[in-house]
């Protein structure tokens, strides 16, 4: 969420002992799956194994230009890789029966703050229980244990409900070790994600955040990075946060990340009535296809044309910015000039689940809604946004975002069996209207199968949520929460 609002408001290991549990993965690939991840001495290492399989006889939407659905489809997956997608593909290695199921892209989020999932649906129903001062006061209270609690149980969320890449938006780096739970936490489920390393929940927005944390990470970031599967960005305040930051405080923070290397992300124009902000940010250089702006709610079509000119790419998220009344996105408006666009969570302090096909839905309806028509948005273009076009917009569209041969194996089937989808008519529209989390029945993240048979097959849930409950105590014991 952005800041800028603040004022109106207030003025374990163990989790992955049952890698392997599906059947699927013996213990030699067990093996192979620890050296997959011998370079990475800070991370756990039993994820499950890259293996060979094959889904065949699903109705694929690949999200491709090119290949679309294909009814009675084979999708073929070796190493990670996606080696054929297609009607008269054999496969090989482990056969996997298809029918009656819908195969997809796994769902790309683009802006989450997953470490404070340890207060979910925490936002209150008065101006001081709201989410900035909630956030902020008890965000302060977290070590790093309560943030790799917290980001697991959002990452588990992530997997279980169909999304494979996340964008953990980390803005609270309170030191290197709370950056690192969060990335460890990230690890340890095995999702693909960008971690953004930002500044610590409380500073003042006269001083600059510490830079340890960020530098510390990017010098060692092979060893972070779970065999490329995660990528460092920096969560930069901006130009903006309770008030005006002064140029002194924000440039030396966006020219460390440009010297770093590193994309950035930032909340900006997040409120109807937050306006010139795009325009201010343009003016002073500080856009580019490196930048990633969140919300962008107020944009004109002057700062439209800005963000289309400097190829900034931007991330909605309908669920949070409907609940705390930021108003709609404009998400017509940036499709019709090219603008790179994603959807995302945000917080569950705001949006309780975190299922990313209700937020799409949310996406196509807040379209519909504000021109009062049933037709502005379709339901395949919802879906894109959850695939592909998030993943241009956080470019990771060479990799993922559509099933095609050449790119990485990250998908998802969902079986429309259970009452809530029973009867399959227009599969995009019943995707995206009927999908909840207990619909997905498998997730591939990288050739691995993290969830089969809407089973977590490598993942403690009981473990994962009592750790988090945990987490959640000890913070509402140092605040003296009652
Ligand atoms: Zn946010």
């Amino acid at each position: 969420m952005c800041e800028i609002c603040r004022r109106d408001f207030i003025g374990g290991a163990a989790a992955l002992g049952a890698a392997g549990a599906s059947g699927l993965f013996s213990s030699p690939l067990k093996a192979q799956a620890a050296r997959d991840n011998a370079g990475s001495p800070g991370l756990p290492s039993r994820l499950p194994s890259r293996g060979e399989f094959t889904i065949a006889n699903a109705y694929v939407m690949t999200m491709d230009g090119a290949l679309g659905d294909i009814a009675g489809g084979t999708v073929h997956v070796r190493n990670g890789e996606i080696v054929a997608v297609g009607k008269d593909v054999i496969g090989g290695g482990e056969k996997i029966d298809g029918v009656g199921m819908i195969v997809m892209p796994g769902l790309v989020e683009t802006h989450w703050h997953m470490w404070n999932t340890l207060f979910r649906s925490f936002a209150g129903d008065k101006p001081e229980e709201g989410y900035f001062p909630t956030v902020a006061r008890f965000g302060q209270q977290m070590g790093p244990d309560d943030i790799f609690q917290s980001t697991r149980l959002a990452a588990a969320e992530a997997i279980n409900s169909g999304m494979t890449f996340v964008h953990s938006w980390f803005h609270n780096a309170r030191s290197t070790a709370h950056a690192e739970a969060d990335i460890r936490a990230l690890a340890e489920v095995g999702i693909r994600a960008r971690h953004s390393c930002g500044w610590a929940q409380g500073l003042p927005d006269t001083q600059s955040a510490d830079q340890a944390p960020i530098e510390s990470l990017a010098r060692n970031w092979k060893s972070w990075s779970n065999d490329g599967l995660i990528t460092l960005g920096m969560g930069w305040r901006g130009q903006f946060r309770a008030g005006p930051i002064k140029p002194e405080v924000y440039q030396p923070e966006f020219d460390n990340a440009r010297k770093l290397g590193l994309p950035i992300t930032l909340h900006v124009a997040s409120a109807r009535k937050a306006v010139n902000q795009i325009g201010l940010l343009y003016k002073a250089n500080l856009m580019g296809k490196d930048v990633q702006l969140i919300h962008a709610l107020s944009a004109n079509p002057a700062e439209l044309d800005m963000i289309k000119e400097t190829g900034s790419s931007v991330s909605v998220s309908p669920g949070s910015e409907l609940r705390i009344g930021y108003g709609y996105p404009q998400i017509s408006e940036m499709l019709a000039k090219g603008i790179p666009l994603g959807v995302s969570i945000d917080t569950s302090a705001l949006t309780g689940s975190s299922n990313l096909f209700g937020v799409l839905k949310l996406a196509r309806d807040s379209e519909n809604a504000r021109v009062e028509s049933e037709f502005r948005m379709t339901a395949r273009k919802a879906l894109e946004l959850g695939t592909i076009e998030g993943a241009r917009s956080m470019g990771m569209d060479n990799q993922i975002g559509s099933l095609k041969p050449g790119k990485r194996a990250d998908l998802i089937a969902i079986s429309p069996d259970a009452l809530n989808m029973a009867v399959v008519t227009d599969p995009a529209h019943l995707v995206l209207e009927a999908t909840g989390p207990e619909n997905v029945d498998t997730v591939v993240v990288d050739g691995r199968i993290l969830k089969r048979g809407g089973k977590l097959a490598a993942l403690d849930t009981s473990g994962i949520v009592a750790g988090a409950r945990s987490a959640l105590a000890g913070v509402r014991e140092r605040t003296k929460w009652r």
